[in-house]
């Protein structure tokens, strides 16, 4: 038998960064909000996220590109207040690293592309001089700048959300959405099977949007964008940065100590756009052949390589790129959110919150016999991974 929960004012499907801020954010507004995960907190996108609070505008450092400049001059201030205690309060989240290094391939085309991010980024790239480059650093021919991005750990971000929200949050698989007067009926298959009305759902489920919306009878379309991702992990120094090559960024890495003795590089940019469509064998030569080109001093001695892949998900445009800005699209009482980047997460919850209105619904919480889920591993945490050793 299904247990029947209290009528909310909202239900949120999906336990990424984009539904956990937006909880925060309405909850804090004094709606009453539950969620539902049906399987581990962030896990698709936000659990592989590179964890970068872009700092560009217009240019394509792997950042915001051609991105609106309101959103992102948004996004910037409301993640400086909450680093600092402002907003939803996010000091506990830990932060990898508070600036990233910029530096350039030889050539025509890298020389281009720096003169582009200094022009361009709204956060201007500071020159560092020889002598105060990392020893990784050490060996590359143009120039290197530093740029104020920080860098943060997107599982501790779930984390720090997803414990002021204890209680609110529940593992389950949404099996029907159907309306009912005027409110959303919800069917949640669990361990503890129960039934749920909302006012207002939302689906902030990553690529489980596109078959969540259509269960709701508001099909919104979906485009996939696949990436394969490096890692090398090792006795490694910590590496936060991009490589840039024309218009492009050619590797953008970040780093997480694993143990006492190793790191791991985390490996994205051109390079794992380029990867879906090699071979794995291909793409690990590919991979290892662009981090020597971009760090010639690299030292890989005694570290090994894996991949995984991953898709982007967010609404489809008409040239299949990436959209300009976050997504909320409404149909009757559902809304689908796609952030498109995490940086943009709270800065489109804030959004959704401002025009969300409160009722008389108490505060909400979960039977507490109803399951809750856990967390995602890191994509280097996973166990049927096989490293191989770098020659
Ligand atoms: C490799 C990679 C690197 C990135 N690096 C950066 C970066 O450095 N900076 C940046 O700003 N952005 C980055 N991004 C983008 C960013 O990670 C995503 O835009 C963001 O994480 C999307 O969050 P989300 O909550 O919408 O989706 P997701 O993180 O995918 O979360 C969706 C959640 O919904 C759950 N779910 C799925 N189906 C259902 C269902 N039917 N019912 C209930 N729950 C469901 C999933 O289990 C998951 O918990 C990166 C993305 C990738 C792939």
């Amino acid at each position: 038998m299904s247990q029947e929960i209290p009528t909310v004012d909202v239900l949120i499907v999906g336990a990424g960064c984009a539904g956990l801020f937006l909880l925060d954010s309405l909850v804090r507004k004094g709606i009453s909000a539950l969620l539902i995960e049906s399987k581990a907190f962030g896990l698709g996108q936000t659990t592989s996220s590179q964890g970068i609070l872009h700092a560009g505008v217009k240019y394509s450092l792997g950042g915001l590109a051609g991105d609106d400049a309101t959103e992102a001059a948004a996004a910037a201030s409301l993640w400086s207040k909450m680093l600092s205690g402002d907003a939803t309060d996010l000091r506990a989240v830990r932060k990898l690293a508070d600036r990233c290094y910029l530096w350039r391939t030889a050539g025509l085309a890298g020389a281009a592309g720096m003169l582009g991010a200094k022009v361009a980024l709204r956060t201007r790239p500071e020159p560092v001089t020889k002598d105060a480059r990392p020893l990784w650093l050490k060996d590359v021919g143009g120039e290197v700048l530093t740029l104020a991005e920080t860098v943060i750990d997107p599982r501790s971000l779930l984390s720090v959300l997803a414990q002021r929200h204890v209680g609110r949050i529940a593992l389950g698989n949404v099996r029907s959405i159907v309306e009912e007067n005027r409110v959303q009926r919800v069917e949640i298959e669990s361990t503890r099977p129960a039934i749920i009305r909302a006012r207002q759902i939302f689906l902030t489920a990553g690529a489980g949007n596109e078959a969540l919306s259509k269960l709701a009878g508001n099909a919104c379309e979906m485009q996939r964008r696949p990436l394969r991702q490096a890692m090398i992990r090792g006795p490694l120094e910590m590496v936060f940065g991009h490589c840039i090559d024309g218009a492009k960024t050619r590797v953008t890495i970040t780093s997480d100590r694993i143990s006492k003795d190793e790191v791991v590089w985390h490996i994205g940019g051109q390079v794992a756009e380029d990867g879906p469509r090699m071979t794995l064998e291909n793409f690990r030569a590919h991979a290892i052949a662009e981090l020597r080109s971009a760090i010639p001093k690299i030292d890989l001695q005694g570290c090994s390589f894996e991949s995984y892949d991953v898709d982007r998900a967010e609404p489809r445009t008409a040239d299949g790129r990436r959209p300009p800005r976050a997504f909320a699209r409404t149909t009757g009482s559902v809304t689908t959110v796609w952030p498109i980047k995490l940086v943009l997460a709270p800065v489109i919850a804030a959004e959704i919150t401002a025009s969300t209105a409160a009722s008389d619904y108490p505060s909400a919480h979960w039977p507490s016999d109803m399951p809750a889920p856990e967390f995602a591993q890191r994509p280097w945490e996973v166990a049927t991974l096989s490293w191989n050793p770098i020659p």
